[in-house]
């Protein structure tokens, strides 16, 4: 059988991808890279706006038009099906998240014994430490999608982080809600209870690679976590990407995202950034909540360009009927939420190029990390990536790299 894989969304999506993929690969399926060639599609569809989901239909059908017999969609999206991806053309099944075994019982496929970890040559590896998420931000439905926070075992994680040093040099920590990792655990014996205990434990069981957190937020960076990205940045990567969604203080508590402010993000991440000398810093901003006045966008803008943010990811509001934030007063029109969009993300852009000018030059940690544009693709510690002619590379997973 020829399986096509398709991801949309995030970290944590593609390596629930990855998981199905092996468990295919596992059953002796063959992965390509076309659907036109494939027996059965198999994509990954993400719910967290409404775009994501036009996307995905549009997708399907896509999927069903160039020969592909039959689609299984699975994921968040699949998860709070009412019924419109099952009736999409060529879909066989909808699949609630991501279970290998799941996918393979609906493809029909006999069912392989597969463990985590092993995905694949690559110099770069995803490690899923928890899933779900307790907090109900009101733009979001992925707590409907995939649950409370469920922290894996320490143990488990060690055992897989190093299963996948053998063939990676990085490792990037993903989930859902990663910042409360731990905090679900009961019982006296774990005395691993939080993100940065288990980074920690992480590194003192596998030096050789170096890891990097996924999406935490700003103010659960705690003091284990930090005083890592401080002293060990070869072990762990000076890079963060920290939601921010808004900088008005008002607008975030409409988001239901009480557990900071402006002013706490800002001094978490100024603390850090005075005692990082090399830092990449990302953060997700949405532009155009309900309710959001020009005063507000222009909180958001003072903010992002006071911070030393090396990329911004910038996502208009767009509504999606699951999230309570459809049914806010204070809706914005599409003209609108375009030009704030386009605001935030020209702040976005120059801070891109600034930071890149800054480090020009200069020496930094590379690690591969694929081909493209012909050439090899180096991802530094501070989530700059480098093209290299293949001349230039010694074939190494990670080496140190001028930043060009
Ligand atoms: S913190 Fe908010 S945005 Fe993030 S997964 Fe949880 S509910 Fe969604």
């Amino acid at each position: 059988m020829n399986v096509y894989f398709h991801t949309f969304g995030c970290k944590a999506n593609q390596y629930d991808t990855e998981r199905v993929r092996q468990a295919f690969d596992s059953g002796g399926a063959v992965v390509v890279d076309d659907p036109a060639l494939a027996d059965l599609a198999v994509i990954n569809s993400c719910t967290v706006t409404s775009e994501s989901e036009v996307k995905l239909r549009r997708f399907v059908r896509h999927v069903a038009k160039t020969g592909c017999a039959q689609t299984i969609v699975m994921g968040c999206a699949a998860a709070l099906d009412d019924g419109v991806i099952a009736a999409l053309p060529g879909v066989r099944a909808v699949v609630a998240n991501a279970d290998p075994e799941a996918v393979l019982a609906a493809a029909g496929f006999p069912l392989s014994t597969t463990g985590r970890g092993g995905q694949g040559v690559r110099t770069r590896a995803l490690l899923k430490i928890q899933d779900g998420c307790d907090e109900h931000c009101t733009f979001c439905a992925t707590t409907l999608a995939r649950g409370n926070n469920r922290s894996r075992p320490v143990e488990d994680l060690i055992e897989e982080a190093r299963g996948l040093a053998g063939q990676h040099a990085e490792i990037v920590l993903t989930g859902v809600h990663i910042g409360t990792y731990g905090t679900d655990v009961r019982g006296a014996s774990c005395v691993v209870r939080s993100l940065g205990q288990l980074v920690e434990a992480l590194i003192n069981a596998v030096p050789a690679v170096r890891f990097r957190l996924g999406s935490v937020e700003a103010t659960e960076v705690d003091d284990t976590l930090a005083r890592l990205l401080i002293e060990a940045p070869r072990h762990l990567a000076a890079h963060l990407h920290a939601p921010l969604q808004s900088g008005a203080n008002r607008v975030l508590k409409r988001m239901g995202r009480h557990w900071y402010t402006a002013e706490s993000y800002r001094a978490r991440i100024e603390w850090l950034a005075e005692r990082l000398p090399v830092f990449g810093l990302g953060a997700d901003v949405i532009a155009g909540f309900p309710g959001e006045t020009e005063d507000d966008h222009h909180a958001s803008l003072t903010l992002l360009d006071a911070l030393p943010f090396t990329y911004l990811h910038v996502f208009p509001f767009s509504v999606r009927p699951d999230a309570p934030a459809a049914r806010l007063p204070g809706q914005l029109g599409p003209e609108v939420i375009r030009a704030r969009a386009r605001e935030l993300r020209e702040v976005g852009e120059a801070k891109v190029a600034a930071y890149r000018l800054r480090r020009r030059g200069q020496t930094a940690d590379g690690v591969f990390s694929g081909r493209g544009r012909g050439k090899v693709e180096v991802l530094t510690e501070d989530y700059l990536t480098v093209y290299l002619g293949a001349e230039d590379w010694s074939g190494e997973s990670r080496f140190a790299v001028e930043i060009n």
